[in-house]
């Protein structure tokens, strides 16, 4: 699927919406679903044998960086971790014994924070404590990933992690622009982000992920060209472009940006633009949302077949599957619910002591909240909604179901965003950049006056 950049449209539907790496979002989550409602969750999953996922959260990093929204705990203290991995030992244990050990563990990421400001032997001890409490799928048949920080990862890591099992990795560049870098107090220099490329290259990795973020400070076309041309010289099998959304109102960190050093909204679409052709150009496919990957790698060919999955962590091959999420925030998606841990560490430590899972809220998915969920992970990942599938799928008429979105659909059919034909609705190429509008027309909960202060811009 080509892209078409059509700077009009893009100004004209430029609003605030989810990522929808989950429907409904976790704005929706409330305390009312506990540890309780996830038993029996996880109860009802095991009887049907879903294959599952863990996320583990490590929030620990030695530096802040300006524009970052995760959930992180900044220190120099290697010792914080211990007592955190204490409590990642118990919880892995306690989740483990409410599993059916015939259930097999297909996809594993850690993700943070900084999974590798563990030292070599956390990060071994915790693969064992998962290991001797979960049934792990063979090799070839699992995606084991990890996000790493060139600026903090030991030689011997990269080897180590594949010896682990680890068999993908995703890193975080952002910008190659010395200007940009100390802007967002991101110091990371070509030599080491090419250093770990070429080491998972030698350990045999199936794929490296780089990120990169375009609306920094600074930023112009010509620079994030220079930046683009580095990492293409690598040729890095998947890369993910996100527009970086700004919003110090909601994210602390971001108060150290200064508004007056962004680019404009024009120079923002200008580097969208360039980005979108220079992939192109070089032979790159987009996935959707901010993900381009190689023609033979995995994520393009589920794309082909129909299979590619959205999650929590962006897009996957992995269909179906029950995540399980150990760490504090981490959030875990069990038959028709989700679920989060403890946000602050002081909550998710007194709660694992006390002896429960750390749940502290989630969402329990209505009958219509499964279709509509349907709907919007078809649009963002096969691009089109089948009426039939639906239909049958859930025994409704679609078109009796879906009435008012339609007539929406409608207007953005008009502006050549979809085709709507008798058998389904289908995104065009000057739609792809627009998905999250499209698929915004599905959700049922946006309230146009409050997205402002709960999501990013679409553009
Ligand atoms: S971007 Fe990564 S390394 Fe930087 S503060 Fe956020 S989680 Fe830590």
């Amino acid at each position: 699927m080509t892209v078409e950049f059509n700077a009009d449209l893009l100004v004209k539907y430029d609003t605030y919406g989810p990522r929808y790496t989950s429907y409904p979002t976790a704005v929706e989550f409330s305390d009312s679903f506990g540890d309780a409602e996830y038993r029996r969750e996880l109860e009802q999953s095991n009887q049907l044998q879903t294959p599952l996922s863990l996320y583990f959260h490590i929030p620990f990093c030695k530096s802040l960086c300006f524009y970052c929204a995760c959930a992180k705990i900044i220190t120099h203290k290697q010792e914080r971790s211990i007592p955190y991995l204490e409590r990642i030992h118990t919880e892995i244990a306690r989740q483990a014994e409410l599993v059916d050990p015939n259930r097999e563990v297909s996809q594993l990421h850690f993700g943070g924070g900084t999974p590798t400001f563990l030292h070599d032997d956390q990060l071994s001890a915790l693969l064992w404590e998962i290991s001797r409490n979960f049934t792990l799928a063979p090799p070839e048949s699992r995606e084991f990933s990890i996000e790493i920080d060139p600026r903090a990862v030991r030689k011997t890591t990269i080897p180590l992690l594949y010896e682990l099992g680890f068999n993908r990795i995703s890193l975080g560049v952002q910008d190659f622009d010395p200007k940009v870098q100390s802007a967002v107090n991101r110091i990371q220099s070509v030599e080491q982000t090419f250093a770990v490329i070429d080491a998972a290259r030698a350990a045999g990795y199936r794929s490296t992920n780089v990120d990169l973020i375009y609306g920094l400070p600074y930023q112009t076309v010509e620079s994030f060209s220079t930046t683009l041309d580095t990492i293409l010289s690598k040729r890095p099998e998947r890369l993910a472009i996100y527009n970086y959304a700004h919003m110090p109102d909601k994210v602390k960190a971001q108060k150290l940006i200064n508004d007056d050093d962004l680019p404009s909204p024009e120079t923002k679409l200008a580097i969208l633009e360039m980005t979108v052709e220079r992939l192109q150009g070089a032979g790159y496919v987009y996935l959707g949302m901010d993900h381009f990957a190689l023609p033979d790698d995995e994520l393009t060919l589920a794309k082909h077949n129909g299979q590619l999955q959205r999650n929590f962590q962006g897009y996957s091959t992995y269909a179906d599957t029950d995540l399980i999420g150990i760490g504090m925030t981490s959030i875990g998606k069990t038959n028709h619910s989700f679920s989060q841990n403890m946000r602050q560490e002081d909550d998710y430590f007194a709660a694992i002591d006390s002896g429960s899972l750390a749940i502290a809220r989630g969402y329990q998915l209505s009958f219509d909240d499964r279709i509509r969920r349907d709907v919007i992970q078809s649009l963002m990942c096969q691009n089109e909604v089948v009426y039939e599938t639906v239909s049958a799928r859930y025994g409704i008429d679609f078109f009796d179901y879906f009435f008012r979105e339609m007539r929406q659909l409608a207007g953005m059919a008009m502006d050549n965003l979809v085709i709507i034909n008798a058998h389904r609705v289908a995104v065009t190429p000057t739609g792809q950049l627009l998905l999250r509008n499209i698929a915004m027309v599905f959700d049922a909960y946006l309230h146009p006056t409050e997205s402002r202060h709960q999501f990013s811009k679409v553009i």
